[in-house]
């Protein structure tokens, strides 16, 4: 599993992003707080769950089929497995690209997706499935959310940042150590540790040096896998004083009485020990991918995919899922079958509101929504 990942963007990605409701906006359309107050403004036409590539292209193609749309993601940012596992790759298979970086198609996706203003919910993991008359009532973390259809384009499952095992680190977790920074300026005039070697603990690493006490980011190896340019950057605010870089290093143990005082760190070659004073600690490490609740939801499966039938209809009624989290006969884990089943599990949801729509949106070169003049 990768170290690294690239929520350097994740409070202020969408800030800005034409098409994307604002923090405002979603709370005036509002998640369902109490589920017995249904309000036809909270519901949308079409919920997805994963902003993966499926779930992005799905939000695009139900925007040319004019429909309301909400996506929502256990991580803070959109892209699924492109922005949290490999946003430095290339890759070379999506049709019409000889070569694309994970995290640019990520960013294509998704600007192609804000034309059409879907709501975006993000750090929400939806954890059941329930239905009241034809709604599909999904429960998240924060909130109950209701919804006309549901495509699950859930991937491998929601990410979980991976944590340290180290003494000390679940104790602190949430009170003085992070997986990912919410508010840049809690950490002015602090002392902060960062762990990683991607491009989170890089872009982090920098970002946070002008208004941070002192910077030490330690990686457990001598390179680094973030973006060649950036760890450039980083070696010469190094070499300029403004942080401090420590390859080889890992983290032996947090400490602490009543708040975070410091950790231990070695050197994994010498075992050379060292504490350092901090009152604060990022660490980057990566996700996992976690199935968890969506094999509690009813659904048929094999294995652990969603078992699906050409329209990409699941078992329950009004719910379609697509992408790597489906089976079928034949099914490939690629991101152009992903584009494909997105499209068809959106005619599919369409199609189950309305039996008379259209069964499908048309060619985009026909559609009057696209004309420029
Ligand atoms: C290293 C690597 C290289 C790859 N290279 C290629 C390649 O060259 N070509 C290619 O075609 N494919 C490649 N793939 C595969 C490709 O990335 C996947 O097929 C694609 O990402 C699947 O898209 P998806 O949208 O279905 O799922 P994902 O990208 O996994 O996105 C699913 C999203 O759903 C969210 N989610 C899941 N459950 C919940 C829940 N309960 N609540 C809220 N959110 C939830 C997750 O957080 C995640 O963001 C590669 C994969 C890896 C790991």
């Amino acid at each position: 599993m990768s170290e690294g990942c690239t929520d350097i963007r994740e409070t202020t990605f969408f800030a800005g992003r034409p098409g994307f409701a604002t923090e405002p906006e979603k709370k005036a359309a509002g998640p369902l707080g109490d589920r017995k107050h249904v309000m036809e403004q909270d519901v949308r036409d079409l919920t997805i769950i994963g902003g993966g590539p499926t779930g992005l292209y799905a939000a695009f193609y139900a925007g040319m089929r004019e429909r309301s749309v909400r996506i929502i993601d256990s991580l803070p940012e959109l892209g699924g497995q492109l922005t949290a596992l490999y946003p430095e790759k290339y890759i070379f298979d999506v049709g019409g690209f000889p070569s694309v970086l994970a995290k640019d198609l990520a960013d294509a996706l998704i600007r192609q997706a804000a034309q059409f203003s879907p709501d975006v919910v993000l750090d929400e993991e939806i954890r059941s499935l329930s239905r009241e008359g034809d709604l599909v009532l999904l429960e998240g973390k924060r909130a109950t959310y209701a919804t006309r259809t549901l495509i699950i384009a859930g991937g491998k499952g929601a990410f979980e940042p991976i944590k340290l095992k180290c003494p000390g680190y679940d104790e602190f977790l949430g009170r003085g150590v992070a997986t990912a920074v919410r508010d840049p300026s809690e950490y002015r005039g602090k002392r902060v540790l960062l762990v990683g070697g991607g491009d989170s603990a890089v872009d982090w690493a920098m970002a946070l040096k002008d208004q941070a006490k002192e910077i030490h980011l330690i990686h457990r190896r001598d390179g680094f896998r973030a973006h060649e340019k950036s760890v450039a950057d980083l070696r010469a605010a190094a070499e300029n004083g403004e942080l401090t870089i420590r390859p080889f290093h890992e983290v032996r143990e947090i400490r602490g009485e009543d708040k975070l005082e410091s950790a231990v760190i070695f050197h994994n070659r010498s075992g050379e020990e060292e504490e350092v004073e901090v009152d604060a600690i990022l660490t980057f490490l990566g996700f996992k991918p976690d199935l968890g609740p969506v094999g509690e939801w009813g659904l048929e499966q094999v294995g652990n995919r969603i078992v699906v039938d050409r329209l990409m209809g699941t078992n329950l009624a009004g719910v379609f899922a697509a992408g790597d989290m489906v089976d079928y006969e034949g099914k490939l884990d690629l991101i152009a079958t992903g584009f494909a089943e997105a499209a068809i599990a959106v005619n599919s949801a369409v199609q189950f509101v309305n039996p008379d729509a259209r069964k499908s949106a048309g060619h985009s070169t026909n559609l009057k929504i696209f004309r420029t003049n």
